[in-house]
């Protein structure tokens, strides 16, 4: 019987899937994997070489891999003789399927054998080194091994949560299904925003929407983009549809008329700060004397994190006087962004380097003429320091500039909110749900 035999005989399914065979070099010209479409769900967390083989199939024995331990050693641990366990392996390392140089300790194998005790032979091994792809080798009936890659029928689902927030939006969130890089993409949404540590209170609601990779099985395979964020609270209340612009390519988040969330600058280039003192004229803490502050004055623990408060290009980087280690960036129509005081830079920050907005740049020392550690940050406009705080700063891409564009995203929000609002009809209360995209509800 032939892989592809076998692997057709597996009936008794619903959807479809693809399988990749690869071509053993003995028999096949071949090299690169031939993709088979089959009438059956092989849903890469539930297929078994079991499944798959013979059913007079033996014993399924099952290890992970140990730190230093090589795949080889795993096999023979598990009962394969020495050639047995080099052959299955070399099918899968010659067919690209397991880089050997490049695999993690704790990998699961299933090895299967036929026969009892000391003369049981290896009949198949099986692994998943990748969320929905399982890895085989199979022994034929002229004992060579042949490689298989099957691949679960994956696809995209929406998912809602909107909650009041109890604690925390992370903690909530979370118990409501969602992982720590949603939170993460939904803060980042909102950074130009709000201040989550002082804006956030108890009571407020929140909303997202965000994309999760199932197989056919509704098993999770991987996580996907947040594609709405939404807070209507004390502080603010506003929503953003995520959106790629055909004319640029720059996704980003828009509110309902089409503005960015992405703002040219940062206000605030560093998490978790207390602004400890306002530009303007003050007494100077080490010189005594009454002169103007240049910028503004972040206190935050000495290594806190500073980020590129816009995306361009670092002017400098070095020691700088009073400054202690200074990092300037120069970004659009005139602007330069300065952090002083600084206890290092970040990895790779030297003059001349582009940055985007957001790339860790350094972190809060107490350098130069410095009483503890803290943040100075000063915007400058034509080499003239501004006051940041109170500055109106250009704001980010408004689609309703390019007319073609802004049609293109209204489609694209007019599709979320269809969403959302099939999701609140399928909703049993205000809890997470699964919707499914391709659902056209009413629009709004
Ligand atoms: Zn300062």
């Amino acid at each position: 019987m032939t892989s592809l035999a076998l692997l057709t005989a597996l009936a008794g399914v619903t959807t479809v899937s693809t399988l990749y065979l690869v071509g053993q070099s003995r028999e096949a010209e071949a090299q690169t994997p031939v993709p088979v479409t089959l009438a059956t769900p092989l849903a890469a967390t539930v297929l078994t070489a079991e499944e798959l083989g013979d059913p007079v199939m033996a014993e399924r024995r099952e290890a992970a891999l140990r730190p230093r331990q090589t795949l080889i050693e795993l096999v023979e641990d598990l009962g394969a003789n020495r050639s047995d366990a080099a052959l299955s392996l070399k099918a899968l390392y010659e067919a690209d399927l397991v880089d050997p140089r490049r695999v993690p300790a704790g990998l699961k194998v299933n090895a299967y054998f036929r026969g009892d005790g000391e003369s049981a032979q290896l009949a198949s091994l099986s692994m998943s080194n990748e969320a929905g792809k399982q890895i085989m080798s199979r022994r034929m009936p002229d004992g060579s091994f042949r490689p298989l890659l099957l691949r679960a029928h994956t696809e995209p689902v929406a998912r809602r949560i909107t909650a009041t927030i109890d604690t925390s939006i992370y903690e909530t969130a979370l118990s409501k299904g969602a992982r720590d890089q949603q939170v993460v993409d939904f803060a980042r949404v909102f950074a130009f925003d709000l201040d989550f540590q002082r804006d956030i209170h108890p009571g407020d609601e929140f909303e997202m929407v965000y994309e999760e990779i199932v197989d056919e099985r509704g098993n999770h395979v991987r996580t996907g983009d947040v594609i709405y964020a939404a807070i209507n609270g004390k502080a603010l209340d506003k929503a953003y549809y995520r959106f790629t612009p055909g004319d640029d390519g720059m996704t980003d988040f828009f509110d309902t008329n089409g503005d960015a969330a992405t703002k040219f600058l940062m206000k605030t280039p560093i998490n978790g700060a207390r602004l400890s003192s306002n530009f303007g004229y003050r007494r100077h803490p080490i010189s005594g004397y009454n002169k103007l502050h240049k910028g503004t004055d972040f206190a935050a623990p000495s290594g806190t994190p500073i980020y590129a408060a816009g995306h361009g290009t670092i002017e400098r980087a070095n020691r700088y006087g009073g400054y202690g280690n200074y990092v300037r960036i120069q970004h659009k129509n005139g602007y330069e962004t300065a952090y002083a005081h600084m206890l290092r830079f970040g990895p790779g920050i030297r003059s001349g380097r582009r940055v985007r907005q957001g790339d860790i740049i350094g972190y809060v020392g107490s350098t130069g003429a410095s009483t503890g550690p803290h943040l100075h940050y000063e915007v400058l406009i034509n080499g003239k320091q501004v006051n940041a705080m109170t500055l109106k700063l250009p704001t980010g891409r408004k689609l309703s500039e390019s007319p073609e564009i802004l049609a293109e995203f209204e489609q694209v929000r007019a599709g979320i909110d269809a969403l959302r609002l099939g999701g609140q009809m399928m909703a049993s209360g205000d809890s997470d749900t699964a919707i499914e995209p391709g659902d056209t509800p009413p629009a709004p």
